[in-house]
């Protein structure tokens, strides 16, 4: 078996396996890839690149594996998924470490609620194990006809990198607990964590029911998609690679779930200027994991009479998180995922400071020969502007820059919220809660939070309106709908 993660530093490199029918192996073109500390710009491990021949031998097993464990009595396939979540518990500091070296996310505010937010996924699927019920159908007396809730098959996952572990836990946990199988492939830039997860389940589960694949999306994700054994596709990502899913699923007539990208508007009410409010808005726009969030609340709709002063209190609170070495206790903020979302971010930034409408309120460039010139730091960035239509606020920047829009009239609030071709997150900020309340069912977006700006949590159904997404995870009906197939079974009692 691959070492563990346990003793990754910076300057060590780790050689590291993938995960396919119970052993741990090597990508068979005997190729590799190395995965970096985005702090210090160092490899830290190596992984097999897999490629279409292990992605073969990956969905047989998973494949064989189905037989036996889509009849594995739910409860117990429950009680695994149970035995899952003690581990991770157990193993929390190792995990949290792994993902603050590999994907830059400060352990503090980040990598350890990461970690518990994945137990807690899996402690709350394998409870569900008992609600893959179906219904009786009332026809008359002489026919019994009922449902059942029968698992797809072969679920190929593909998962981002910027909360890998979470991400990978609710896909893993509703479809195991359904009774199907898994291939997944983890991201390029953070499959060293979800390598430990597959680690930890392995270790409860029966050989070939999760199978976790390193590589590229070109290389690895594409012959998963294309596989014509697989059952279902499950993804996480952009927007541009969930329409190639999607078409994809199409030529084989699949179900699929796609959670994709985001520009998620927060309307500020008049009434919200203060603190709690402030705290809760650099919360939703996820300042402290560099705003590498689809769920980011990275346009800011505040209310005219408060614009000035609600930015003023902004830019205060801002400027006091610490931005420094993820691995470091003290840290607020880490770094971006690696050097091309890093130029991206900076080339959003620059371009926002040449804007002749806009102003820059807050943030900007880091010095290259500054203290933090190593890693792919960014500061949290604000821009002021009078308008929603520009670059900077329509698109996904997936980093710390946040565009302040004002509003006098809530209708044109909300018509500058719903202008985008997103809809995934939305924030709204009032004391008044029939305004909250009112305005939250005229946003197009899978998600409202009134005066909060929180992470998803286990049970509620989370997903995308328009092109953020289709289908829900996290949720009981995500489970149902998104990893089991309804049959109808209709019996005569005549004879
Ligand atoms: P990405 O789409 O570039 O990559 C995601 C995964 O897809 C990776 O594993 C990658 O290797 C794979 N991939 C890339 N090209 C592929 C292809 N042609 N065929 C098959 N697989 C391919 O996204 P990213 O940069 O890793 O992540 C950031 C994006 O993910 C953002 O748009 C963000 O909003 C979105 N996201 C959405 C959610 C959600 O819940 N809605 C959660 C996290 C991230």
């Amino acid at each position: 078996m691959a070492n563990t993660a346990a003793n990754l530093k910076s300057e060590a490199v780790e050689s590291r396996r993938m995960l396919i029918g119970g052993e741990w192996v090597g990508a068979k073109s005997g190729k590799v890839f190395t995965v970096e500390n985005p702090a210090f710009r160092t490899v830290i491990a190596e992984v097999p690149r897999g490629d279409a021949n292990d992605v073969n031998l990956a969905v047989d097993h998973a494949l064989k594996a189905f037989e036996s464990w889509k009849r594995v009595p739910p409860r117990d396939r429950g009680r695994i998924l149970q035995k899952i979540a003690e581990d991770i518990d157990a193993r929390s500091e190792e995990l949290a470490r792994t993902i603050a070296l590999e994907t830059g996310n400060a352990i503090r505010t980040q990598a350890r609620p990461e970690v518990k937010t994945t137990a807690d996924v899996f402690r709350y699927f394998g409870g569900l194990a008992s609600e893959l019920k179906g219904e009786t159908v009332p026809l008359n007396d002489n026919v019994l006809s009922y449902t059942r809730r029968e698992p797809l098959g072969v679920v190929a996952a593909i998962i981002p990198w910027n909360a890998p572990l979470m991400l990978a836990a609710v896909k893993i946990a509703p479809a195991l607990c359904a009774g199907n199988t898994m291939v997944m492939k983890t991201a390029e830039d953070a499959p060293l964590n979800v390598l430990l997860l597959a680690e930890i389940c392995q270790k409860h589960l029966p050989p070939g029911v999760l199978n976790m694949l390193t590589g590229t999306g070109s290389e690895a994700g594409q012959p998963l998609l294309h596989h014509p054994k697989v059952s279902k596709l499950s993804f996480t990502g952009s927007t541009a690679v969930g329409k190639l899913v999607m078409q994809a699923a199409a030529e084989r007539v699949l179900p699929v779930s796609l959670e994709l990208g985001g520009k998620s508007p927060s309307i500020v009410f008049a009434d919200a200027d203060e603190d709690w409010a402030v705290d809760g808005m650099i919360n939703a726009m996820r300042f402290t994991r560099q705003s590498q969030s689809c769920t980011a609340g990275s346009r800011l709709f505040l209310h005219q009479s408060i614009f000035d002063s609600f930015l003023d209190k902004l830019t205060k609170k801002v400027a006091k998180l610490k931005i420094g070495d993820p691995i470091k206790e003290e840290t607020d903020v880490g770094t971006i995922i690696n050097e091309k979302q890093f130029t991206k971010v900076c080339g959003y930034i620059e371009d926002g400071m040449k804007q002749k409408d806009a102003k820059m309120i807050t943030g900007g460039l880091l010095p290259k020969d500054g203290p933090l010139g190593k890693g792919y730091f960014a500061q949290p960035t604000i821009f002021a502007a009078n308008s929603n239509d520009w670059r900077l606020a329509r698109e996904e920047i997936f980093g710390p820059v946040l565009v302040a829009v004002p509003w006098t009239d809530i209708n044109e609030a909300i018509r500058m919220a719903n202008d985008s071709h997103y809809g995934l997150a939305a924030y709204v900020w009032t004391h008044n809660i029939r305004d909250g309340i009112r305005t939250a069912h005229e946003i197009e977006a899978g998600w409202v939070q009134v005066n909060q700006g929180a992470g998803q949590s286990p049970g509620h159904s989370y997903g995308g309106y328009k092109q953020s997404g289709l289908g829900r995870e996290f949720s009981l009906e995500g489970m149902l709908d998104g990893f089991t197939q309804r049959k109808s079974v209709t019996v005569s009692l005549a004879q």
